[in-house]
């Protein structure tokens, strides 16, 4: 059997460094915001080349948390893909705005810049591009809008950790992005974390209050701030496991490219290979017209696959308030899409038997 995602396996080659820095922690008796958060937030800082790292208890809290430090007026818009996360959405909603549900490219699956700025009214404040699935939106086309129409722009950078566009790393192709650490994440802990990384001073200060209490200083609250700290723990373990992720990002390109040379099937939709090297490959998603048919016939066979994602935001109860959109790429996009098993720890012989698989599902 071929699991979708066998996180002990994953973690196995990391197991020596992760019981060390859980030691370091239990001995240092000292478990919330302390040396080993600052110690990951510079080495993270470092990783994606910009001037703070924030540590935050999760990837929703992060995007949450930068949306309400900017304060726009409650309703302002937020321009995001409609395919996009749950939790890129709910981190609007969660701030007090209006997500803008932008159909994305049904190439890339990422927000299509085309469809941007028609969707841009008076009340539009920022652009929350979702580098979904380990490839980063294509920025330069989202930067000159933002600057045309004075926007902001929060990448969520959840799936794309050590993900590149140009010359720079996700996490600094914004004015600040938000991460999660959750453990199937490229960069995994072992439990919940997150963090938000930017160039901006002022942002920076207020996000080390805002995860905090709103307390810069202990009990002196200079904003209704939340609790939403990074523990040391899992602080320690991301730092453990951090010099390893771009090998594991290297493995999961040469995995991406058996599956992308390997995969012969007429009706079958690969994902985009043009940006292999740029490109972190946290999923490697397929899609088909008979998607559940797949599905079903590779479990039988032995391969766990998932589906990211099977229902758009907009047809999700919890916002019955977009329920009346038509968002056609979108529906078709989460009816079609699967998630082939990929990650650091699977062998050559796992990849071939899948491609061998599903070169002989009849169509
Ligand atoms: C995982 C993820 C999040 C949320 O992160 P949590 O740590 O689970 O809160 C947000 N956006 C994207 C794209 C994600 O993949």
């Amino acid at each position: 059997m071929i699991s979708f995602l066998d996180l002990k396996r994953v973690n196995e080659p990391h197991e020596v460094a992760i019981r060390t820095a859980v030691e370091r922690v239990i001995e240092s008796g000292w478990y919330i915001l302390g040396r080993e958060v600052d110690a990951f937030e510079q080495q993270f800082a470092n990783y994606c080349q910009t001037k703070h790292c924030i540590g935050v208890a999760n990837g929703l809290d992060a995007l949450t948390l930068v949306l309400k430090a900017w304060d726009f007026p409650i309703g302002s818009e937020v321009i995001i893909a409609s395919n996009a996360y749950i939790a890129s959405v709910l981190s609007i909603t969660h701030a007090g705005l209006t997500p803008v549900l932008v159909e994305p490219d049904p190439r890339t699956y990422l927000l299509d810049t085309a469809r941007i700025e028609p969707a841009i009214t008076e009340r539009t404040r920022a652009i929350l591009p979702v580098h979904l699935y380990g490839r980063c939106c294509d920025m330069d086309p989202i930067h000159t809008l933002a600057q045309r129409y004075k926007l902001n722009v929060l990448e969520d950078a959840a799936q794309a950790h050590g993900a590149v566009y140009g010359e720079k790393r996700a996490g600094n192709l914004g004015d600040a992005a938000g991460w999660s650490f959750y453990p199937s994440k490229n960069l995994g802990a072992l439990g919940d974390a997150g963090a938000i990384t930017t160039n901006d001073d002022a942002l920076a200060n207020q996000l080390r209050a805002l995860r905090n209490y709103g307390s810069a200083q202990k009990y002196i609250t200079d904003y209704r701030g939340h609790n939403s700290r990074l523990d040391e723990l899992q602080a320690a373990i991301l730092a453990a496991k951090l010099p390893a992720l771009n090998s594991e990002n290297s493995r999961r390109r040469a995995l991406a490219r058996m599956y992308l040379a390997g995969i012969r099937h007429s009706d079958m939709t690969l994902p985009p290979g043009d940006q292999i090297e740029q490109d972190v490959w946290h999923l490697f998603v397929i899609r088909h017209p008979r998607r559940d048919d797949l599905k079903t016939y590779l479990r039988e066979q032995g391969i766990g696959t998932d589906i990211h994602y099977p229902i758009p935001p907009h047809h999700q109860r919890a916002y019955a308030s977009f329920a009346h959109l038509s968002l056609p790429i979108s529906e078709q996009i989460h009816r079609e899409v699967l998630s082939l098993p990929l990650n650091p720890s699977m062998t050559d012989e796992e990849v071939a038997y899948v491609i061998d698989t599903i070169n002989g599902f009849s169509e």
